[in-house]
């Protein structure tokens, strides 16, 4: 063994010590450090890649070079006030679980070695719960929402095989002919899964939403489905990244009567509406959808990369990513992981999910997403007391659309995030063909303190660019 190598085993309990003080130290400053620092290396650093070491000094020096190069840089997104684009934190059970999940490495993808498949059916069984699902449907872990809606986009295209006699996993996409996947305002990752999966990005097909909204207009759906020659997909948006709208899951559930469609949501964040009673009847009808996307990493605040792919057709899901090998062994009634997603080892992901969800259960999931919601709702009343800055879209849910009231050009809102950027961060956007910033808020830290702090510095920031 590499003598260094050896040191370091030697040494094990130690470096983890060492290691544990750094995370604790970078959580513990969270509040000092800037949301985003400057882009500018520090006083006597470089950005410049450094040459790879012949020889290592360790574990210790790495940890060190670390520190004093890269962690400076690092924005504090694990914080309250990181409000760009949906981010969540990491619960303090999330991170004991996702450090177990490095430390005991398992490849949990297959029946035939450890019980990392059943813990990941157990978290399964308890998102199902939480998110109010019923048992048809089964759920896999993967990377993240886009990862999520690409799979479950995989199996409404294998379902498309079927209604035509045809199976893509076999013979292509092409044998499917032309392919229509209808929505309101879909995420952009839909566009990009149906670029990977062949259907290619212009079998979206745009569906009206309804006047001022992001939701998809039942109406003009159901038009859109009796223009479309032949069996189509449908994604449902619950929860749109600009103003958090939800489409009407019930209502275009129901056009299932009249029209042959396989229907997909993408519910990434919006699906942990359910977790309020005041706001899970925007997700009424979620149990409807064939395939349907959550992601774990924002608002159940685990640590990157968590999502999860429910379905209620793993047997067409099986039909397409089955990786058979004869010492895989058959796919029977359980198929393992390794037939499930688009990859084959498959990290014990779910621990991190399983150790937030056993530590505060559902009454402490509810308090984060209840709070966050308030925290969403008290910034949008502040900032639209500011005459500099209006609001584009009323709070619905976890996100707070607005833009300068005079001039939105995206050359002053830029100007106007990098003024506020130590205290805030919000991410750029375009709602109603307005330049716009939205912020979102998922993570678990954040308090009405936070958002005092944000909105001062979203106001000062406005008045300094004037
Ligand atoms: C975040 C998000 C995605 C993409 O999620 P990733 O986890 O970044 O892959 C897809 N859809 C919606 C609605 C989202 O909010």
């Amino acid at each position: 063994m590499d003598r260094t190598l050896a040191d370091d085993l030697a040494r094990l309990p130690d470096l983890l010590d060492a290691t544990r003080r750094a995370a604790a130290d970078a959580l513990g400053t969270l509040d000092a450090r800037p949301v985003v620092p400057p882009g500018r290396p520090p006083a006597g650093t470089s950005h410049a890649p450094e040459p790879l070491p012949e020889h290592g000094a360790g574990a210790d020096s790495a940890l060190a070079a670390f520190r004093e190069r890269w962690e400076p840089r690092l924005s504090a997104s694990a914080g309250p006030r990181y409000l760009g684009f949906v981010t969540g934190g990491a619960t303090p059970a999330a991170l004991a679980g996702d450090w177990l999940t490095a430390a005991h490495d398992q490849n949990s993808n297959s029946s035939l070695d450890g019980a990392g498949q059943d813990l990941e059916r157990e978290t399964v069984g308890w998102l199902r719960d939480l998110l109010h699902l019923g048992p048809q449907h089964t759920g896999t872990f993967v990377s993240g929402a886009t990862m999520s809606n690409t799979t479950g986009l995989a199996i409404a295209r294998e379902w498309l095989g079927e209604r035509l006699g045809v199976s893509p996993a076999d013979d292509g996409a092409g044998a499917l002919g032309p392919v229509r996947v209808l929505s309101g305002a879909p995420h952009s990752s839909i566009a990009k899964a149906l670029s990977v999966l062949g259907l290619g990005r212009n079998s979206l097909v745009p569906v009206p939403t309804l006047p001022g909204r992001e939701a998809v207009d039942p109406a003009a759906l159901d038009r859109a489905l009796a223009d479309t020659p032949g069996p189509a997909v449908v994604v449902t948006n619950a929860g749109t990244v600009n103003t958090a709208d939800f489409d009407d899951l019930r209502a275009v559930a129901a056009l299932k009567e009249r029209h042959d469609f396989w229907l997909h949501t993408d519910a990434a964040f919006g699906a942990f509406a359910a977790l309020s009673p005041d706001h899970a009847h925007l997700v009424d009808g979620l149990d409807a959808a064939d395939s349907l996307c959550v992601d774990l990493h924002k608002w159940l605040n685990v640590p990157y990369d968590s999502a999860v792919q429910f379905t209620r057709r793993r047997d067409l899901q099986a039909r397409v990513f089955q990786n058979a090998a004869a010492y895989l062994g058959p796919l029977g009634d359980h198929p393992d992981l390794v037939h499930l997603t688009p990859e084959n080892s498959h990290r014990l992901r779910a621990l991190a999910a399983w150790f937030t969800l056993r530590a505060y259960g559902r009454q402490g999931h509810r308090e984060i997403v209840e709070r966050d919601i308030a925290c969403a709702r008290a910034l949008g009343e502040q900032l639209s007391e500011d005459p500099a800055l209006r609001l584009l879209a009323p709070v619905r849910l976890n996100v707070v659309c607005f833009t300068l009231a005079e001039a939105p050009t995206p050359a002053r809102l830029s100007a106007l995030r990098e003024a506020a950027a130590a205290d805030v961060f919000v991410t750029p956007t375009r709602y109603g063909g307005i330049p716009a910033l939205r912020a979102a808020f998922a993570n678990w830290r954040t308090t009405p303190a936070d958002v005092r702090r944000a909105a001062q510095a979203l106001c000062g920031a406005a008045k300094e660019i004037a």
